[in-house]
């Protein structure tokens, strides 16, 4: 009874099943855009009577369940919310967040403004790494509120080079690759997280494939058959789901654009594209829709709040 409950607060579909024999594991902890779901001043929302239907901003998190580390993947608006499923999901030992490692894509606001609770109105929280581009370290390092942050110690500012992995403990690292996206505070990244055996591409914001692919040299498919894993933006669906918007110069990828690109790869690559960051416009919200059944029929997945894998390597 009591993790039904706790499965419903946390937006789990099922209770937490504990994962033994796993050595590393990555979490969905959100799977909606910035602003989550409802939306802000969208009052016929069906979430708002059903919380079950609620989205959090993406986030992910990756636990080292051997040396008992925990990593997180963007600081959202709902991080108190996600922190809470991660302690359901992973507890850690000892005082203070449980947090070895936070790494941000990009400041907009769903992706680094959860932050503001690691501060002195919040958890107080003393020296948690943010692993950050150098133009974002500068950001929050010279703008309040975040220098704040900085200042008082809570978080301590560590840079990350573009290409270069970043170990996330012993078993992990991350490496960040450049994204065309909307760069007004920070650079924005992707992020590979990979082990000794598997890599996991972590991409929640983007503006274009076409851009990404000439930035970046490899096509989708090919970046596809190289990875064990992708997140990828799921912003919107399609064209003309922001009623009464020309949708034709907002950016992202839709959905149904990004399966087409992909359309002719086997199952076996086709099953490694999880959709993320979906918008609240976006019907893949709902698991029982139509959007939601295509996706599944063409042979992709959608990326789910509850979410878990076991990250596979060679030496543990
Ligand atoms: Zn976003
Ligand atoms: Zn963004």
């Amino acid at each position: 009874m009591r993790a039904r409950w706790l499965g419903v607060l946390l937006g789990l579909s099922a209770a937490p099943i504990a994962h033994a024999d796993c050595a590393v594991e990555l979490f969905v902890l959100g799977a909606g855009q910035d602003a989550g779901a409802p939306h802000i001043g969208h009052v016929d929302d069906p979430a708002w009577d059903d919380p079950a239907l609620r989205q959090t901003a993406t986030s992910l998190a990756v636990v080292d369940q051997a040396a008992g580390q925990r990593f997180l993947f963007e600081a959202t608006p709902h991080v108190t919310q996600q922190l809470r499923m991660l302690d359901a999901l992973a507890p850690h030992q000892g005082a203070g967040l449980g947090l070895d490692g936070v790494f941000l894509t990009h400041a907009h606001m769903g992706h680094y403004g959860g932050l503001m609770f690691f501060g002195r109105e919040g958890a107080g929280a003393a020296g948690i790494p943010v692993h950050v581009m150098p133009r974002f370290a500068a950001f929050l390092r010279d703008n309040g509120p975040w220098e704040q942050l900085v200042s008082l110690g809570n978080i301590v500012l560590a840079p990350l080079v573009e290409g270069e992995p970043t170990p996330a403990g012993a078993r992990v690292t991350v490496t960040p690759i450049r994204v065309p996206h909307r760069d007004e505070y920070s650079e924005t990244v992707g992020f590979v997280i990979a082990t000794s055996a598997e890599k996991t591409l972590f991409l929640p914001d983007l503006d274009s494939w076409a851009e990404w692919e000439s930035a970046t040299g490899v096509p989708l498919s090919e970046r596809v058959r190289s990875l064990d894993r992708l997140f990828v933006d799921a912003t919107f669906f399609d064209d003309g789901e922001l009623q009464g918007r020309d949708m034709s110069e907002i950016p992202h990828p839709r959905v149904v654009h990004t399966m087409d690109r992909l359309a002719s790869l086997p199952d076996g690559e086709r099953e490694k594209v999880l959709f993320i960051h979906y918008n609240h416009t976006n019907p893949i919200r709902f698991t029982d829709s139509e959007a939601s059944r295509e996706v599944a029929e063409r042979g992709f997945k959608v990326a789910r709040t509850g979410d878990r894998f076991c990250l596979q390597a060679s030496d543990f």
